[in-house]
């Protein structure tokens, strides 16, 4: 397991996250201290986090859809948690291609880690069998199910634990 993964189950464990779905994703945030808002005119931006010493702000697009606003508010949430922001605000402006992998990692880590928030396990274990149906249970994108089967095809950990 990665450090980032702990990370991630750590907040979960904390928040009694995967107690039900789709998880109180922003009540977390809420107990966490994490200043969360919701507003419109940032198109096209979903969604920006910053971190100002022990001040913490989550700022959400409030014109996206439902599963939307749940991956961004998540999305952010693991930058805070995996202080992305430093490294975010360092490379601010710098185009080079190393840079651009740099963040490109970073986005995709963030995303793998809101995953890993807002769909619990079990969803991942066969009793659903397609994206669509996991995604509606759970609230997110389906693209976001999609990508976490890629890495572990559905019914993989069933499998192992039978
Ligand atoms: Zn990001």
């Amino acid at each position: 397991m990665h450090a980032w993964q702990k990370v991630i189950d750590t907040f979960i464990a904390r928040h009694n996250l995967h107690n039900s779905v789709p998880v109180a994703i922003e009540r977390a945030v809420d107990a966490e201290g994490i200043f969360l808002r919701f507003t419109s005119g940032l198109n096209p931006v979903l969604a920006y986090a910053v971190a100002l010493g022990p001040v913490r702000r989550i700022t959400v697009n409030a014109n996206l859809s439902s599963p939307m606003r749940r991956l961004a508010v998540a999305h952010e949430l693991a930058h805070l948690l995996l202080d992305d922001l430093a490294v975010a605000h360092f490379w601010t402006g710098d185009t080079s291609p190393f840079t651009q992998w740099i963040a490109a990692k970073t986005e995709r880590r963030a995303n793998l880690a809101a995953a890993r928030l807002l769909i619990p396990p079990d969803f991942l274990c066969g009793e659903y069998e397609d994206y669509t149906a996991i995604a509606a249970a759970c609230d997110v994108p389906p693209w976001l199910v999609e990508m976490v089967a890629e890495r572990e095809p559905l019914g993989s950990r069933s499998r192992e634990h039978a």
